[in-house]
């Protein structure tokens, strides 16, 4: 099959999610992705697992690849009867070369498409409050290259009909440059009292906007490296009243995450969409038992069981999947009665299209007993426990307690997580990461395990750490570290809340 394509895509301005529809069909079908230096590195993980990645680089003047060998390795490619997904930052067309890509392709006649994207000088100053158009302000918009070299002779670009004869200009590349864009702006007759304003990083947690008018910006801007947009004109006044995205209540934290990889998403989901920058940091991992004897015996006599109690997501996951391994499915489960700790594994079992008859107002497992017994008498009941290796006794003896024959029985095992992540300790040590958060016991002895006691030592007074419950609080308290925010309601929804809280508490507290 003849599959020869390629596709130039513009992957966005930073923003993982602001990638078209069109855009991600063209990642998850490629054979081979080339990819620049400005392209979201998490949009990266839509490929195919086999799909071959080539980053080509391209950082200001710090060129990874020159230009005619990126031309020729897409052709290349291609050839080679591959997709390939030439993946560039903001839109392929405008200040990307995509154009000259196009040309090679087309000379070669190798077939391409092109997909735009969400262009920076769009982009950033929408995520910095600034509309770069405005019914009152503007009603033209210009994109300019700031790269242009200064002491060339003769501009490209026409600075007398530029500075007054468009609205909002917005500069690319011309970090550098900012002082002689400014002059020259000044000098062919825009006001020097013209709002403007340099967003570095724009749409990305690493965001940073300055702003001033064009008789300070040079100065107001003197720390700020590329990548950036400068934009200059009477709409960026608007960002005093329509600045939505630093304003966000965690935009600026940055949030370590040390659920399992499997586990972390919806985690760092929320806390992504708050504004934090999140770092998935996974100190345990899921395994299967060392034996699935004990497990597979409780499978098949499920039907002589009355319940069967999960208290944890992964004990549903491992325990539904070894009856499907095992050829069953949910009808091995009929007649029997489900109870689970709390909304996250009932919202588990239900995937399973498997009704939950129990779950206690508590999350914690001494709520469950209790709930239990309430619900009917368990003398004789016999109840299934599908656990880790390293849960607590507590429940199946309560429950024993109360005259249940209880299986409590290892469906998975929760190991530490094979984690070399160094850069993360750097951040920890250095001050840049504001809240640490541990989701179960486990996660706090492994994080302590990976990063070292003596590390501990010298971060724990900086950062701030958060519990999501009881039990794991006490581990923390017992290893030592200083707890700051306690989830009230023992869930990921609760544990959020309580980041919220402190985080506004710490705003009112600098006030
Ligand atoms: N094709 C890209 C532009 C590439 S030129 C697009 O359409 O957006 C590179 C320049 O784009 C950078 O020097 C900077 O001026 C700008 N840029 C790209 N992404 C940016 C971001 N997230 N924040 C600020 N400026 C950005």
């Amino acid at each position: 099959m003849n599959n020869k394509i390629v596709y130039l895509v513009g992957a966005g301005p930073g923003d993982p999610g602001l990638i078209t529809v069109k855009g991600m069909a063209c990642i998850r079908k490629a054979d081979v992705l080339v990819y620049d230096y400005l392209v979201s590195k998490s949009l990266l993980k839509n490929a195919k697992h086999d799909a071959e990645i080539i980053y080509v680089g391209k950082q200001g003047n710090k060129h990874t690849m020159e230009q005619e060998d990126i031309n020729q390795l897409l052709a290349t490619k291609a050839k080679e009867n591959k997709v390939v997904t030439r993946l560039k930052g903001g839109d392929p067309y405008v200040f990307g070369r995509g154009g000259e890509e196009g040309l090679v392709l087309k000379e070669q006649k190798i077939p391409f498409e092109v997909v735009p994207g969400i262009t920076a000088a769009i982009a950033t100053p929408a995520y910095a409050g600034i509309p770069v158009t405005h019914r009152s302000y503007t009603s033209t918009f210009g994109l300019i290259t700031g790269h242009e070299d200064p002491t060339k002779d003769r501009s490209e670009i026409d600075w007398e009909k530029l500075s007054t004869g468009i609205g909002t200009l917005t500069f690319y590349m011309g970090i550098k440059n900012l002082p002689n864009i400014v002059e020259q702006l000044t000098k062919h007759g825009r006001p020097k009292d013209t709002p403007a304003a340099v967003i570095r990083w724009g749409t990305t947690t690493a965001q940073k906007t300055v702003v001033g008018t064009l008789a300070n910006i040079v100065e107001k801007a003197k720390e700020i490296k590329p990548p950036a947009i400068t934009i200059v004109g009477e709409v960026v006044k608007l960002r005093d009243q329509l600045n939505w995205f630093e304003t966000r209540p965690l935009f600026g934290k940055t949030i370590v995450v040390t659920r399992s990889r499997d586990q972390a998403s919806e985690f760092s989901d929320r806390l992504f969409d708050l504004g934090a920058d999140v770092i998935e940091f996974p100190t345990i991992s899921i395994t299967g038992p060392d034996d699935f004897g004990p497990l597979d015996k409780e499978i098949k006599r499920l039907d002589s069981t009355d319940w069967v109690i999960f208290t944890s997501v992964n004990g549903v996951d491992s325990f539904f999947q070894r009856i499907f391994d095992l050829g069953g499915d949910v009808r091995d489960l009929k007649g029997v009665k489900i109870c689970a700790i709390g909304p996250a594994t009932t919202e588990k079992v239900r995937e399973f299209h498997v009704k939950v008859d129990c779950q206690p107002p508590k999350y914690v497992a001494e709520s469950v007993a209790e709930v239990l017994n309430t619900v009917e008498d368990l003398k004789g009941k016999r109840i299934l426990m599908p656990r880790t290796d390293i849960a607590r006794s507590y429940l199946p003896e309560e429950l024993q307690k109360l005259g249940a024959d209880v299986a409590d029985i290892i469906a998975y095992k929760t190991v530490i997580a094979d984690n070399e992540d160094d850069a993360v300790l750097e951040k920890l040590k250095s001050g840049a990461v504001d809240i640490v958060t541990f989701t179960s016991s486990s996660t706090v002895r492994n994080f302590v395990q990976i990063i070292g006691k003596d590390n501990l030592d010298d971060f724990k007074e900086k950062v701030q750490f958060a519990s999501i419950g009881p039990i794991t609080t006490k581990t923390i308290e017992e290893m030592d570290i200083p707890l700051s925010i306690k989830a009230d309601e023992y869930t990921i929804p609760g544990l959020v809340k309580a980041i919220l809280d402190q985080v506004n508490k710490n705003v009112e507290g600098e006030i």
